[in-house]
């Protein structure tokens, strides 16, 4: 496994390498991101992956501050299955002291859920993307579903700029308690841990409710005295087209996600799940 990081040094590397899948990762590693590097691993001949905290896609100085950095665990994890190569960039490499972001139209993504919740963050998501991407020239990039958000922004970055990259959408692994990883669990304490399960539980139940033809405001009050009853803060619940993400308020016959945005303690989590 070759590790890089600067980017003379890694396109040196990638000069001759056709079939290139990146995957794009803030490290502290988990089954989650193993699980897109062995996507990208059965369809690519090289397989990138980056480690990198981007500060531009933060909009909390603190989560910044606090988000886990365990960059010599993460190596050993990405040798273990084989990776091929790992750009792990310092900030100055990638922005050169000018943090400023990318603008380009994001339509209603900008507005809802996440957009709406972390101004700011899908700019900053974009810019790290596409100086990735940029670098890095993928003909695919695998992304995962927990940030289902984000693969639309990502997908749209991609057709505005034309871009001959394809995006892998890529399932959400879960702890065997339901619990979809993230780096940010190793954050949380045993209380808080137990306490998030009941994300996955409240999804659960909406789904279950969705599919028994139970009226979407009656769900969202049921789903939300889980969420409380758990001493979880919710910040959203959302459902919405699994196509475009319009918020659905009725129910329809087209793809419907259930998104939720919440707080285990000082920590956010979201997760989502398809509905029918
Ligand atoms: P992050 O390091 O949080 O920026 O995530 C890097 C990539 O891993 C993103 O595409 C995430 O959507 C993906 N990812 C994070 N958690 C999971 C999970 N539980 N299952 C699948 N993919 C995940």
């Amino acid at each position: 496994m070759k590790v890089f990081s600067t980017i003379k040094e890694l396109q040196e590397f990638l000069t001759d390498k056709t079939e290139i899948g990146f995957v794009p990762t803030m490290g502290a590693l988990h089954d989650g991101h193993i699980s897109l590097i062995k996507a990208s691993k059965s369809e690519c001949k090289t397989t990138v992956c980056s480690i990198y905290v981007n500060p531009t896609q933060f909009n909390n100085a603190t989560d910044l501050k606090n988000y886990p950095r365990i960059i010599e665990k993460d190596l050993e994890i990405l040798a273990s299955v084989n990776c091929d190569v790992v750009f792990t960039p310092n900030d100055f490499e990638i922005y050169h002291n000018d943090f400023e972001k990318l603008d380009i139209p994001l339509g209603h993504l900008e507005e809802v859920l996440e957009g709406k919740f972390r101004p700011g963050h899908f700019a900053g998501v974009i810019t790290i993307v596409k100086k990735l991407f940029d670098i890095i020239k993928p003909q695919k990039a695998f992304f995962g579903q927990k940030d289902y958000q984000q693969v639309m922004v990502i997908e749209k970055m991609v057709k505005h700029f034309n871009l001959p990259i394809k995006i892998i959408p890529c399932v959400i692994l879960r702890e065997k308690n339901g619990l979809a990883m993230s780096s940010r669990n190793m954050l949380l304490n045993s209380e808080e841990k137990k306490a998030a399960i009941s994300i996955f539980e409240t999804l659960n139940k909406t789904k279950e409710l969705f599919q028994k033809d139970v009226d979407p405001e009656e769900i969202k009050v049921e789903a939300k005295k889980i969420i409380s009853n758990a001493n979880l803060k919710l910040e959203y619940l959302e459902f919405a087209n699994a196509k475009n993400l319009s918020i659905v308020n009725d129910k329809t016959n087209q793809k419907t996600i259930c998104l939720i945005a919440a707080y285990s303690g000082k920590i956010r989590l979201i997760d989502n799940m398809f509905l029918n």
